[in-house]
């Protein structure tokens, strides 16, 4: 996860998730209008930010961040047909991070290698 301070290319502190404090905000604002205690709309606001901010943080941590690509002295070449079995399309790998790297997917399915094991 992100850990940078919420500041934006001017310097300036900006709020992180300000779609969050608004609707906390509104809500308390409509609250107001609508004539319950100060009181219980900063608590009930308190509580619906509160819940909002770990609704979100928990579906950050299910996000999983993409690796970075290793350097480019570690990529092997490589000489591997693939083919997708739904569609037919066939793909060659030149490049990869170790000589046996993981199928790419065409059609939302793993494609089949076709380079036969001994010529790898
Ligand atoms: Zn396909």
């Amino acid at each position: 996860m992100a850990t940078t301070e919420p500041i934006d290319e001017h310097g300036r502190w900006r709020p992180k998730h300000p779609v969050i404090d608004l609707l906390a905000l509104a809500g308390g604002v409509a609250a107001v209008l609508a004539g319950y205690a100060p009181f219980k709309v900063i608590v009930a606001g308190l509580v619906a930010w509160l819940i909002l901010r770990i609704g979100v943080l928990m579906l950050g941590g299910m996000a999983r961040p993409i690796p970075e690509p290793p350097p480019v002295g570690e990529l092997r070449k490589v000489k591997i047909t693939y083919r997708c079995e739904i569609c037919g399309t066939e793909v060659r790998m030149t490049v990869a991070p170790d000589q046996d790297p993981e199928a790419p997917r065409h059609c939302q399915d793993d494609m089949v290698m076709m380079t036969p094991i001994d010529d790898l």
